[in-house]
């Protein structure tokens, strides 16, 4: 069987059975690869030490029907070195990757933000380069919401209105009932509706500072992630981490 090779960036890795690991990872040209690293949790074993999350590989693997297998890997990149809240926030933006990506899409566009991303991760607040990751990410799978206009009447978003997870975006006020605005609807200021532009727009190889109000950004995060669970039919398993983190900080 011939292999094949491609810079890699690693999502998630499990253990799999005695002395293996299984990962996910996002490759440059191949998109999400599964794949096995036999032996990589034996002391000794090179997989073991550098296949590891966020980590940036040359890897060879050999074809299988759904999982490859890891031949041989290096590093492209020096191992990044995360802090807790990085590394909780690493998570939501692999978690995101792996849930919104097929095995065999390919996407160099998805593989360049990914990298990017995670330089950002390390260089700024961690919590807006994974929520504009996210922002991006979607846009790139083309399945963005609206917000500059309401998806119901399509006038210009102006003002406070509401979120329709259902509907993808927007919702002006006066599309909506008041049965709605307590039910299904989340509210979306119009202050949300600007960060949101700002980090949609935001070059992450360039990245402009700007100061954040802390209303806004938890909207738009309950926002994006209940988008998020709602596109996928599953929970965000790394929200747990990085609320119990956020509890830690409380604490302290
Ligand atoms: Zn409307």
């Amino acid at each position: 069987m011939d292999s094949y090779q491609d810079e890699i960036i690693v999502l998630q890795v499990n253990n799999w059975q005695n002395a293996d690991k299984k990962a996910i990872c996002f490759s440059k040209d191949h998109g999400k690869i599964i794949f096995l690293a036999y032996g990589a949790r034996y002391p000794k074993s090179k997989a073991g030490r550098l296949v590891q999350p966020f980590a940036c590989l040359h890897a060879e693997f050999y074809p299988g029907s759904s999982v490859e297998k890891l031949k041989d890997c290096e590093l492209a990149a020096p191992m990044p070195q995360l802090g807790l809240d990085q590394l909780a926030y690493g998570f939501l933006m692999a978690e995101g990757t792996d849930r919104l990506t097929g095995q065999g899409e390919v996407s160099e566009g998805i593989y360049a933000l990914l990298q990017q991303a995670l330089v950002l991760l390390q260089a700024r607040n961690p919590r807006l380069a994974a929520l504009a990751y996210l922002i991006q990410l979607l846009d790139h799978c083309g399945i963005g919401p609206v917000y500059e206009v309401c998806v119901n009447c399509s006038h210009t978003a102006e003002k406070d209105g509401w979120f329709s997870e259902e509907q993808g975006g927007f919702l002006c006020d006066s599309c909506c009932s008041g049965a709605m605005k307590t039910g299904t609807l989340l509210p979306f200021h119009e202050e949300t509706r600007l960060l949101w532009q700002k980090l949609r727009m935001l070059d992450f190889a360039e990245p402009e500072h700007f100061t954040v109000k802390g209303g806004a950004l938890m909207e738009l995060e309950r926002i994006l992630h209940g988008y998020l669970v709602y596109q996928t039919e599953q929970p965000l398993k790394s929200l747990g981490f990085i609320r119990q983190i956020a509890e830690q900080h409380t604490l302290k």
